[in-house]
């Protein structure tokens, strides 16, 4: 095993040279905040989604949270979501004062399992919140299903999942609303940022009021307004609003997203064919049909029955050999605050604690090389070759 001369840091955004002008242009034209560039990058957001109404927002968590506001839940309501998620899905239920109910994943494709959703309704549920984990859009037809028979919303979060498809439609247009995260690491990454998509008009119109402190639409539009407008506050909303210079990033990130899915789809399949043979690991299941995959996060479970070494181990081995890799995710409900707020414990969600023990996500990302991706093969077959049992 020959260790890398560089770092190889896990989930280094893509950037061109596009992008760096346009930002450039958005500082010089001195309009930095909610403007022209922000409804530029919108109108191609809902085009590419097919949705017909979005809303830039600061972040998928702030997304999310003007999601769950719109949707009127609150104090005495039950969402139902998955612990196999970033923590922020939960965080921003908590935030409405609501109550986190977790239902276990389908230890086949680790997305929220619709037959225990099912046993978890109560009179209480006004929301089901599926995660489209790692970019794999989860059962919808189930999950939407059940939300007509009972009577509730369905907020997806497609943090992972901007391309991903389910029976030739966009995840994003499915449900209620969704909600997308242009974090760093994402596959369309405006530094922070995120995007709100649905096909009910008036939810659109609360959350672009919501996502700009309560202020009337006319304010948001103030930058081009002939006459002078005074701005109305209608409702206490937040401060979740996108800026013109993450919008210049993200319009030129969306125009290269196809392109850039497509590289992600090559080293995933380099991916596959070199780890295939491997007893010790589990890769990723192929797509279901009629489904695309996002393919935001190549993560392989280690069969840690059949190894000497820890998950954490074999992660601290590939950074000795200059490798970055992450955990997507550590099962919410494990983390101390969830613990002691709502007396979760290990073996409440068994499949998501599976996952969770053994996950590891390699380098995946357009600004790879296919010599850094064989870097990371040979990399992880030295190290379970030499810690096999
Ligand atoms: C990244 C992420 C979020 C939060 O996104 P931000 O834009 O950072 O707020 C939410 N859910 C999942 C599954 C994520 O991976």
């Amino acid at each position: 095993m020959k260790k890398r001369k560089n770092f190889l840091v896990f989930g280094k955004p893509y950037i061109g040279e596009e992008e760096i002008s346009e930002v450039v242009d958005t500082l010089r034209s001195g309009w930095w905040g909610t403007g022209p560039k922000v409804e530029r990058f919108e109108n191609k957001f809902r085009e590419y989604i097919g949705s017909q109404f979005v809303d830039a927002v600061s972040s998928a968590t702030a997304g999310l949270h003007l999601a769950l506001k719109v949707l009127g839940v609150g104090p005495g309501d039950e969402v139902i979501t998955t612990p196999m998620t970033f923590c922020s899905t939960v965080n921003v239920i908590i935030h409405c004062g609501a109550k986190p109910v977790f239902v276990d994943i389908d230890i086949d494709d680790w997305n929220i399992d619709p037959r225990e959703v099912e046993k978890k309704i109560t009179k209480r549920t006004k929301v089901i919140l599926p995660v489209h984990l790692h970019g794999r859009p989860c059962k919808m037809n189930e999950i939407l299903s059940l939300a007509s028979e009972h009577e509730l919303y369905v907020v997806g979060d497609a943090a992972h999942a901007i391309e991903a498809e389910y029976q030739g439609s966009k995840v994003g247009n499915l449900g209620d609303i969704a909600v997308f995260s242009f974090y760093v690491t994402k596959n369309l990454a405006t530094g922070e940022g995120g995007m709100v998509t649905t096909n009910n008009p008036l939810w659109a119109r609360k959350i672009k009021i919501m996502s700009l402190h309560g202020l009337s639409r006319d304010a948001y539009k103030r930058y081009s307004a002939k006459v002078f407008k005074h701005y109305r506050v209608l409702v206490p909303g937040f401060k979740y609003n996108m800026t013109d210079i993450q919008a210049s990033i993200g319009i030129h990130q969306l125009a290269r997203i196809e392109e850039n899915s497509k590289i992600r789809k090559k080293y995933w399949q380099m991916y596959n064919n070199a780890l295939k043979d491997f007893p010790e690991l589990v890769l990723p299941k192929s797509e279901a049909e009629g489904t695309y995959h996002a393919r935001h996060l190549y993560a392989i479970l280690l069969r840690l029955e059949r190894l000497e070494i820890t998950r954490d181990k074999f992660i601290n081995k590939l950074i000795e050999m200059n490798i970055g890799s992450g955990v997507h995710f550590y099962p919410v409900h494990l983390h101390p605050f969830y613990k002691e707020s709502f007396g979760f414990k290990r073996g409440d969600f068994p499949n998501a604690e599976f996952v969770g023990e053994r996950t590891v996500s390699l380098p995946l990302g357009a600004n790879l090389t296919d010599k850094d991706i064989n870097d990371v093969i040979e990399a992880v077959r030295g190290i379970i070759k030499k810690n096999r049992k």
